[in-house]
């Protein structure tokens, strides 16, 4: 069995950020597990399905293979062979992954894959459901937060700094209503693990995060 390092939270948080930052410096491995569901979600919009279609959803999830692969260090996010990284964080496949994680047979078809990373390495694993439901075992769990204007503003930031004009009050409301599905799916919900540490990112800088997780693990 790997080191397992979890950590849950909601959108915008800085999950990746900080899991990323504190793979690095431990010599772990991250797996995005966000990164997954996105995978899926991309190949049931190439195939023209709409969320609210859950039958042909279910269908769809039959012949996608999605796998990881690090290369240089970085996973990398195959479907059916097709490295899909790029297209990962685009809205439109933002909110279609938002509405389809919802779906038990989609969160089916990509827990062996969560759980069979983290069996033999050391890892470092963020989504919404890894302390509650993918690794209940996990030697470390964090529940890593922030306030919604907090979120808002770093998803503003990102965006603006990339040129994209965007609308800060739409964010906002965007982000309210995944926290809200997130939260309140029936199957793995969004929620901190008993035995989780909860921190809230919402006034610390990203050095004092890291060295607060960082500190958590072995
Ligand atoms: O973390 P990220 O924003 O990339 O996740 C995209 C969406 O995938 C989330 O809004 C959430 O609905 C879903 N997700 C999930 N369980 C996970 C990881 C992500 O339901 N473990």
């Amino acid at each position: 069995m790997g080191y397992n390092v979890a950590i849950d939270g909601p959108a915008g948080a800085g999950k990746s950020t900080i899991a990323k930052l504190v793979a690095e410096k431990k010599g772990f491995i991250y797996v995005d597990t966000g990164a997954m569901y996105r995978g899926l979600a991309i190949h049931f919009l190439d195939r023209g399905i709409k969320a609210e279609e859950t039958e042909k959803v279910i269908e769809a999830c039959g012949d996608a293979d999605v796998s990881i692969r690090y290369e240089d260090g970085t996973q990398q996010v195959y479907l059916n062979g097709t490295n899909i990284t790029g297209r990962l964080r685009d809205e439109a496949v933002g909110r279609m992954t938002s509405k389809c994680s919802v779906i038990p047979e989609v969160r089916e078809k990509l827990l062996d894959l969560q759980r069979d990373l983290a069996k033999t390495q050391d890892v470092i694993m963020d989504g919404r459901d890894i302390g509650t439901c993918v690794l209940p075992d996990a030697d470390v769990k964090i529940y890593l937060t922030a306030s919604v204007e907090t979120r808002a503003k770093r998803r503003y930031d990102e965006l603006t700094a990339k040129g994209e004009s965007c609308d800060f009050d739409e964010i906002a409301r965007d982000i309210k209503e995944r926290d809200e599905r997130d939260m309140n799916r029936e199957t793995a919900p969004l929620k901190k693990a008993e035995d989780a540490v909860l921190v809230d990112s919402s006034d610390m800088t990203i050095e004092e995060v890291v060295h607060t997780i960082a500190g958590l693990c072995r």
